[in-house]
């Protein structure tokens, strides 16, 4: 039986398919940021259940229960949630089906997402293919996604949060050959050895395929893959039997950045452009701020007078250098309990970040951004963050313009890559080590069902990665201090 996510994972990859149908232990499980976007997923679905309060919710522990009580309940004249539709070996579950009279159903996806992609065109196609085979039939095909410009005042409002699109013409467009296309994943699914797929675009397109590790594993070090937004460039090598950096030919166009990666893996070294370095360095006044924020967003808000997805800082690290002296100060700031953190947050880095001297974020944009929307938020705040913006320096431009650039950096400019290259400070080990974990485990401690001691412990956690993150930056402007200085 094909069912509608094994339908999806055969359009991704065949070898991924055939893996999960016939070696299920090889997929790891759901890392905790995976989890939690599914939870999300879910919340979402049982909020838009109420779009149609005379719904029917159909169990779904039971797989032959929940195809019988779909048929015993599709003459109810009443919208189904869930309906199991089996029609021969293809199988799907509707998240919603709503009957609009003369025996013709309209197909409600429901999506978590603000937009429609590709892959959500192809999911409604194969639930229309399965009901239409039962002889079911479907006026229209829809998504339930979110509206990002919704704005949460006391109760979440269904009508409010979601706006149903019609895809029904696009469905129409994919379903040409679609039994087809079909009836070929279903034979992938029963051949008694792995298909052979090399990577492609597809491993992480539309969702980061779990195997990767197995089938990326094999490249080198430095790999082409590598390359800086390399892009098509990178498949282009790799078709030509190019595996590493080095030995791409001297004669194939690369943009400067790229060349000067390219130059640093070949000759094992690191590039400086120390004037560039200095001027960067000369920018900076004492005493200096380094400053991180960690954020979260989900697609039901929280909070009144927020949006989808909109970005709520929940935490904040700052290090302070009062002069060159480098005696370094640690100030950090972790919400605790479910009410609104902005208001505490910004009257303690208010605090802290004192009325001159630069402030260095990572990325600084982030920051900018967080500390407009906190302005937006509590306007009492707003000319105090007008006077910030001056003050901010992104220690993002020195290495993503290349002025300096390190082997290990393997292609990329973000902190997580430049820090251990630069400074040694790995964030191997953590237990978060980067901002969507950091969120994942703020909201699961704040919101979830955990114990007060697993909350202590994610709470240590996330004080040790955004504080790493600050202290990181302290480290990599010594570097670039002793790089610069270097003859
Ligand atoms: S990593 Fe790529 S090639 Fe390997 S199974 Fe996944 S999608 Fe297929």
């Amino acid at each position: 039986m094909l069912s509608k996510t094994n339908f999806l994972r055969g359009l991704q990859c065949y070898k991924y398919l055939w893996t999960v149908v016939h070696e299920p232990k090889s997929i790891p499980p759901p890392d905790a940021v995976t989890q939690f976007t599914f939870d999300q997923g879910h919340e979402v679905g049982e909020l838009a259940k109420k779009l149609f309060p005379m719904g029917i919710d159909i169990p779904t522990g039971d797989f032959s229960a929940n195809i019988r009580l779909t048929r015993e309940n599709m003459l109810a004249g009443r919208p189904l949630f869930e309906a199991g539709i089996l029609a021969g070996s293809i199988f799907c579950r509707p998240d919603i089906l709503n009957p609009i009279g003369d025996g013709e159903w309209d197909i409600i996806e429901v999506k978590s997402s603000t937009g429609v992609k590709d892959v959500n065109i192809w999911d409604v196609a194969f639930q229309r293919l399965c009901c239409e085979s039962l002889g079911m039939k479907i006026r229209t095909c829809n998504v339930a996604r979110i509206n990002n410009q919704y704005v949460r005042q006391g109760e979440i409002d269904p009508q409010q949060l979601f706006i149903v699109e019609d895809i029904t013409e696009r469905v129409n467009e994919y379903s040409e050959g679609l039994s087809g296309r079909v009836d070929e994943i279903v034979d992938v699914m029963s051949r008694q050895r792995c298909p052979e797929v090399g990577i492609g675009p597809y491993c992480s397109d539309p969702y980061p395929c779990p195997l990767q590790p197995v089938c990326w594993g094999s490249l080198p070090e430095h790999s082409i893959f590598d390359l800086y937004y390399g892009g098509k460039k990178c498949f282009e090598l790799f078709e030509s039997g190019v595996t590493g950096i080095a030995d791409i030919p001297a004669d194939y166009e690369l943009n400067g950045k790229q060349q000067i990666q390219v130059d640093c893996v070949s000759g094992g070294r690191e590039y400086v452009d120390r004037q560039e370095i200095r001027s960067f360095l000369d920018s900076l006044r004492y005493p200096i701020y380094y400053l991180d924020f960690e954020t979260f967003g989900s697609a039901v808000p929280l909070l009144d007078a927020t949006r989808p997805y909109q970005s709520i800082p929940f935490q904040f690290s700052v290090h302070i250098v009062p002069d060159s002296r480098q005696e370094v100060a640690h100030f950090s700031y972790l919400a605790d309990g479910t009410g609104d953190p902005r208001p505490a947050l910004a009257a303690r880095l208010r605090e802290v970040l004192g009325d001159s001297g630069s402030i260095v974020a990572y990325s600084a944009i982030f920051e900018k951004n967080v500390l407009r929307d906190l302005a937006g938020a509590l306007p009492e705040y707003q000319d105090w963050v007008d006077g910030l913006q001056d003050r901010m320096v992104d220690l993002l431009k020195p290495f993503s313009n290349f002025h300096y650039y390190h082997p290990e950096q393997k292609g990329s400019a973000s902190l997580k890559n430049v820090m251990p290259a630069l400074t040694g400070i790995s964030y191997e080990g953590l237990a978060i080590n980067d901002g969507r974990m950091a969120a994942a485990a703020y909201m699961s401690s704040t919101y979830g069902d955990v114990t007060e001691e697993d909350s202590k412990t994610i709470r240590q956690a996330l004080e040790e990665y955004c504080g790493q993150d600050t202290g990181g930056m302290v480290e990599i402007i010594n570097r670039l201090v002793a790089i610069a200085g270097q003859a």
